[in-house]
This record gives C-alpha cells, sequence and structure tokens, in this order.
C-alpha cells in the first residue's frame, strides 16, 4: 500500500498553493472590511471583480493551470480524480471565491462532434465560458430529482423544454448549463433526457432567470429559472434520448461529493489552523489558551476530523481514478466532509470566542458556507440513505 503523492501531484499541489496564498488569501481582507457584499452582484466573479477574476485566470494560465480535468487531446491537462481532489483543497483554503478556467463538463465528452465543437473547445480556448451549472433541482424535486416536472417535447425539429429550475448556483454568468428534464414521464428515471441549453441561443422570451434568492451566505445568490417553450435544438441532447438522470448522476456522484471532500478539507483545515494560532496568542486567567485541556481537546478532535475526511477522499478519488464504482465511497465521503468541516468550523469560532462570531475575521465565511454545503449538492439524510441501503445490501468499501 503507498500513500505517498507522485512528484507530479506534489508540484501541482505546491503551484496552486502559492497561487493561492499570493494571488487570492491577500484580496481577503478587502473583502472583510467592506463587510457587506453588494447584493447587486449576483455572481461570484462579478464579487472579485470581472476584470480581476479575468486576470487572475489569465495569470494561472501562464502557470498551466488551465482546462486541469480534459484531456491533453483536446488541450487540456488531463488531470484526474486525486489532482481534482488536491486542487479543490488548497482553493479552498481561502473563502474567495475563484475557478481555473477552460475547462468544460466532462459529460459533454464522447457526446458526438457538435457538443464537442461547440461548448467543449470554445471552453478551452476560452471563448465560452462555463461554471459548474447544473440545473437540476425544482419547486417539487429537491432531495428527490427523479420527481421533476420540467419537460422537453418534440415538436419535429427541436425539443421544447417548460419548466422551472430553483436553487441554481451562477446560472447568470455562463454561456451554456446542463439541463435534465423529462422526454417521457411513463418511463420515470428512464424518461429524462440531459440536455444542454445555450444561453445564447436560449436567451429567447421563453427562458429567464425569474428570481434571485438571497442564502444566509452574502456572496452566495441562488437562481429560480423558468423555460417556457424554449427550443432546444437535438445535438444539444447530451448522450441518448431517456439517458439523461444516469448520465447526470454519474457525473454529479464523482465530480459533486468529491468537490465537497476537497472544498471542506481546504475550509475546515484553514480553520483549524486560525485556531491553534488563536489558542496560542490568546491569553486567559494568565495564560495563553493553548496551554487549556478544554482547548487542546478541541484541536486534536478537529486534527482527527480532518484526517478521517482526508483519507476516505484520498480513497474514493484513487478508486475513481481507477476506473472503478465509486457511488457508495462519494456518499461517504460527502458525508463525512460536510459534518467534519462543520464540526471543525464551530470549534475553530469557538476558540475565538466573540471575535469568531463577528465579521472581523475570515471565519463567519467559512461557517455559513459549511452550513449551506450541507444541503448543497444532496442533504446528509440522503448520503446516509445510499449508505445505508449498501449496507443492507452487504456492501462495505473495500481497500
Ligand atoms: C448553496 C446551494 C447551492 C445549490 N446549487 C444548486 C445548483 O447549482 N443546481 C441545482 O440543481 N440545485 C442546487 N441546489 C439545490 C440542492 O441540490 C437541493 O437543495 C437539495 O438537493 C435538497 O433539495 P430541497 O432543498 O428541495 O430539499 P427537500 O427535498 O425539500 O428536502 C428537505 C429536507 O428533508 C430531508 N429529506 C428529504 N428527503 C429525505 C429522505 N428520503 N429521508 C430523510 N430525509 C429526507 C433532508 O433533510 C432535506 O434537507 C443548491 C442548494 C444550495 C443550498
Amino acid at each position: 500500500m503507498d500513500f505517498e503523492l507522485t512528484d507530479e501531484q506534489k508540484m501541482l499541489r505546491g503551484v496552486v498553493r502559492r497561487f493561492v496564498n499570493e494571488k487570492l488569501i491577500p484580496l481577503e481582507k478587502e473583502y472583510l472590511l467592506e463587510k457587506k457584499v453588494d447584493r447587486r452582484l449576483r455572481t461570484r466573479p462579478q464579487i472579485l471583480g470581472a476584470e480581476r477574476f479575468n486576470r487572475l485566470q489569465q495569470e494561472a494560465k501562464k502557470i498551466g493551470l488551465w482546462a486541469l480535468w480534459l484531456p491533453e487531446e483536446y488541450g487540456g491537462a488531463g488531470l484526474g480524480y486525486m489532482e481534482y481532489l488536491i486542487v479543490t483543497e488548497e482553493l479552498k483554503k481561502t473563502f474567495m471565491w475563484f475557478e481555473f478556467g477552460g475547462d468544460a463538463p466532462h459529460v459533454l465528452l464522447n457526446r458526438g462532434k457538435h457538443l464537442l465543437e461547440s461548448y467543449v473547445l470554445p471552453c478551452v480556448r476560452g471563448e465560452k465560458k462555463y461554471q459548474p451549472v447544473f440545473a437540476q433541482t425544482e419547486p417539487n424535486a429537491g432531495a428527490d430529482p427523479a420527481a421533476m416536472e420540467t419537460t422537453a417535447k418534440w415538436d419535429g425539429k427541436n425539443w421544447i423544454l417548460s419548466g422551472t429550475k430553483i436553487f441554481v448556483g451562477e446560472a447568470e454568468d455562463v454561456d451554456f448549463m446542463l439541463f435534465p428534464a423529462v422526454t417521457d414521464k411513463s418511463k420515470g428515471v428512464h424518461g429524462i433526457t440531459l440536455f444542454v441549453v445555450d444561453r445564447q441561443t436560449a436567451d429567447c422570451p421563453g427562458y429567464k432567470v425569474s428570481r434571485h434568492i438571497e442564502t444566509i451566505a452574502d456572496d452566495w445568490t441562488l437562481c429560480e429559472l423558468s423555460l417556457d417553450d424554449c427550443p432546444v435544438p437535438p445535438e444539444n441532447v447530451v448522450g441518448e434520448v431517456g439517458e439523461g438522470f444516469i448520465v447526470a448522476q454519474k457525473f454529479l456522484v464523482v465530480y459533486g461529493r468529491l468537490h465537497h471532500g476537497g472544498w471542506q478539507l481546504g475550509a475546515a483545515g484553514r480553520c483549524l489552523q486560525m485556531a491553534a494560532q488563536h489558542a496560542k496568542s490568546r491569553v486567559t486567567f494568565g495564560k495563553p489558551l493553548a496551554e487549556r485541556q478544554a482547548i487542546q481537546w478541541m484541536l486534536a478532535d478537529s486534527a482527527v476530523d480532518l484526517h478521517c475526511t482526508r483519507w476516505i477522499a484520498y480513497h474514493c478519488a484513487w478508486k475513481a481514478d481507477k476506473g472503478e464504482d465509486v457511488r457508495l465511497e462519494s456518499a461517504m465521503v460527502k458525508l463525512h466532509a460536510d459534518e467534519m468541516a462543520f464540526r471543525v468550523i464551530d470549534r475553530a469560532v469557538q476558540i475565538h470566542g466573540a471575535l469568531g462570531l463577528t465579521k472581523e475575521t475570515d471565519l463567519h465565511r467559512f461557517y455559513l458556507t459549511a452550513r449551506m454545503l450541507r444541503v448543497a449538492g444532496g442533504p446528509m439524510e440522503i448520503m446516509r440513505m445510499v449508505i445505508a441501503r449498501s449496507v443492507l445490501q452487504g456492501e462495505l468499501p473495500t481497500i
């Protein structure tokens, strides 16, 4: 058994870490001092400043941080799930929203020339913007996405989409997004098809961001989208008609859940570091907090929590890179990571006392995001449901 990262993986981690330390973390102060996000700024690039966001993406591109997840044959870096985890962890050590550019969703690969040439390659060339936007949730289909009601009806030329999607992040600042819709209600999950909805062609009267939904986190506004007889050409079907639910779930299971693993390792790791620093410098009753057993135990529990998440996440990525089915492991990663981060960040807040509850430190940002992530991408109960189903079938992860 080898627990060592390769030299390339360590180098990648170093490059991303340096980028985050030098380019993103220094921006936090400015953001914290402004105290409140201008609520007219709906998307994350707008919050960082569109011009600055683009400039940072270009600077990252110069050091090779571009189209990281796409295969080399399309101009990507061809990195795997392990690298995905490593990069996500480093990026999420700051609460400044930033993504490296040039990527397109993996579900569009090997799905024919049209999707490759119209969406994947323009993303790599920087001509089209893709943030991981997946418009699945509906007013009556959240934790149970198979209950979706958005329909796609064939009119002989196009698929005509009608329905409402809700709680979708980043829906405004993208050129295209992924949309599942029901093409044959009688077939249940085998009657759901995945479409690429192109913002440029969908900028018809039938498509609109019908509502901005503010959340407890100032910088994370969600959208309600309505589609009213919105035409989508047949070339924009991802995979086969009727296989969209399966395609979408595979994509979400690996990328979505592993993303939570990396995200929470980064966020909780940074908060633990802040807690340790504060414990060493804050003196009460004549002694630094760090010398109190109560505080040491909180730090120790957080370190163990983080370490456990790290190993289940890395194990899951390792298996995914071997092409193995990781539905069970990835549910464990999301469950453990999201609950772990909430505990670790909450302890960090406690160690900071009142300061931890103010907007003078970064902690509130991490805290609110960690709370959001326990619902986003599938609530904890659904992860437990998936895991319990496997346990009842006698399946447990093996090494
Ligand atoms: C920050 C954030 C970002 C998001 N981004 C996106 C996005 O980009 N695209 C998108 O499509 N969606 C997005 N969502 C929506 C998210 O996927 C849904 O909120 C989530 O799937 C749960 O759906 P719901 O909120 O409708 O909860 P409901 O389905 O109403 O469930 C409510 C609660 O009931 C419990 N519950 C539900 N079913 C069961 C069960 N079978 N057993 C036990 N308990 C259960 C859970 O505790 C759950 O939290 C986002 C949500 C958040 C918070």
